[in-house]
């Protein structure tokens, strides 16, 4: 190589590692310092309402203050938040099946267990319909539940969805709320929900371990989504035939069209169902944590471009291996992590940006996403100030971060931007390989979606089919919602700082764009930011 061309070469390394440290703010490292307090043992899982994520939120607070950031919540930077705890008292609950006058009993945690998200009845006899998946989409013209009977009755559903329903759409119908507005029209009083083996992230078995361990509901009936269901059980689907019998049809036989993801026969069950539920109440207290960056622009800095996570995971539960601390590391210390650290990234290397950013970490997420409802429903900052909401949870860097899923990638410009920011920095983006474990609906972008904010969710993700996919899939088997996602798992700290890279490129950019992300004219979600029209 002549000498000429060897100090070109060196000189252009030179520029590139200058705009590389530029465009760099982070190294991983001090993430994992983040994610190491919040993990930590001494917090105890942070469970809603409890010591451990008070003391995580007290430590979040100093951080933010630190940086120099403004409180935005009510009392300082906390925004409080009632719930009703809800805890099932197995001893003095039952079910059993009853078949040609005789009972079959059922074994709590063995076939069935109750689910305390609703407000249980005491007690419900009915008879049992097949209702397929369950599923009413009137966008699609699809409807599970046309020329069934369930006056008086429990559906009896499959968790999952037709191939041809689009991911966004099938996810929001089967959200709890919608799915029991369909039910309830349809007069069923309650659900029996069958999980499907397919897209199981737990096993049966964790998921019975930890069955006693309490619910909760935000206080006060403007969240109640589910008024009027009296039943809900998760149902085992190894221990499901025993539904099916008698009525000229298999759980097998079912599953064999689930896997073709194909609409499900529907039908009435020759069984019908007899539980009686002891649930002990009490109220909890807890908050969710809101800081303000201010922007710079006279108009734009009243708009706020909000970066969200929860901070709650599951507290102290069924020991596992011997551990009983259910750390929540990756779910989502991790996502928590990443807010602080782009907070203090601002305060090394500041941004003049137009618009103002709020950062919230929200409590009760575990709990069905009742934080992030309590805020997007009473917001401490202007209704419609918010502009766009980025939300973390658990994005999973475990592997190299070649792709990056992006929920709600095709369904705002925001989604768009955060593709073409994640590609300049050599990483793909593509939306949910997935998408029938809803994962778009199951954290808390959804509630500000719900209340017309455009939302999206990015997690270090896999091409499908790849090696990659099994890292991911052993991950959700093993350590998700177990004492195991804790600190001593691996991580690739690379990752994660590529990952908070492009959350505070996306940021920036929205901040300081003359335009506010929209919905697509095709997106589904566009509903929600329409101004309200009056009406029911
Ligand atoms: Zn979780």
């Amino acid at each position: 190589m002549k000498n000429k061309n060897l100090w070109l070469l060196i000189f252009w390394a030179f520029l590139a590692s200058i705009a590389y440290s530029q465009q760099s703010h982070f190294d991983g490292k001090t993430w994992w310092a983040f994610v190491n307090v919040l993990a930590d043992d001494k917090m105890e899982g942070r469970e809603t309402g409890s010591i451990g994520l008070r003391k995580a939120e007290a430590y979040i607070v100093d951080q933010l203050k630190d940086d120099g950031l403004e409180a935005a919540g009510i009392n300082g930077f906390y925004q409080p938040v009632k719930f009703e705890s809800r805890q099932i008292v197995e001893k003095e609950s039952s079910l059993s099946l009853a078949r040609d006058g005789k009972t079959e009993p059922l074994a709590l945690g063995e076939d069935a267990v109750f689910s305390t998200r609703i407000d249980l009845a005491p007690s419900v006899a009915a008879s049992l319909v097949f209702a397929g998946y369950g599923l009413t989409v009137p966008e699609m013209n699809y409807d599970d539940l046309a020329g069934l009977d369930l006056k008086g009755k429990v559906a009896v559903v499959l968790a999952g969805s037709p191939a041809e329903i689009p991911g966004a759409l099938s996810s929001h119908y089967q959200s709890a709320g919608e799915r029991w507005k369909a039910l309830e029209k349809a007069g069923a009083v309650g659900i029996i929900n069958i999980l499907n083996p397919a897209s199981m992230d737990i096993p049966w078995s964790r998921i019975s371990l930890n069955r006693a361990h309490p619910n909760m509901a935000l206080v006060g009936k403007e969240f109640d989504e589910t008024a009027g269901q009296k039943l809900a059980l998760i149902f085992n689907p190894a221990k499901a035939e025993q539904l099916f019998a008698g009525s000229g049809h298999s759980f097998a036989e079912v599953l064999d069209v689930a896997k073709e993801r194909k609409q499900l026969p529907r039908f009435p069950l020759a069984v019908s169902i007899n539980a009686k539920a002891k649930v002990e109440k009490k109220t909890i207290e807890s908050a969710n944590v809101i800081a303000r960056l201010p922007g710079t622009d006279p108009d734009l800095k009243n708009e706020y471009v909000v970066l969200s996570a929860h901070v709650d995971h599951l507290g102290i539960g069924e020991p596992i291996n011997g551990d009983r601390i259910y750390n929540g590391a990756m779910d989502n210390a991790s996502g928590s992590a990443v807010l602080l650290d782009v907070a203090a990234s601002l305060k090394k290397s500041p941004e003049k940006l137009k618009r103002s950013l709020l950062f919230v970490f929200v409590t009760g997420e575990e709990k069905g996403l009742l934080g992030s409802k309590y805020f997007t429903a009473h917001p401490t900052v202007k209704a419609g100030a918010m502009v766009a909401d980025i939300n973390i949870d658990m994005f999973l860097p475990i592997v190299p971060l070649k792709f990056l899923t992006i929920l709600g990638l095709n369904e705002s410009d925001l989604g768009e931007q955060a593709g073409a920011i994640s590609e300049s920095l050599g990483v793909k983006a593509q939306p949910d390989p997935e998408p029938q474990r809803n994962a778009f609906i199951r954290s808390d972008q959804y509630n500000f979606i719900r209340h017309g904010i455009p939302g999206l969710a990015m997690q270090v993700s896999f091409e499908k089919g790849s090696p990659e996919q099994k890292i991911f899939k052993d991950w959700l088997t093993n350590r998700y919602h177990a004492p195991s996602d804790d600190l001593a798992q691996p991580v690739d700290l690379s990752a994660a700082g590529k990952y908070e890279e492009i959350v505070r490129s996306l940021m920036v950019r929205v901040a300081d764009d003359a335009q506010r992300p929209h919905w697509k004219q095709d997106s589904f979600f566009r509903r929600y930011a329409q101004p309200a029209t009056g009406g029911t």
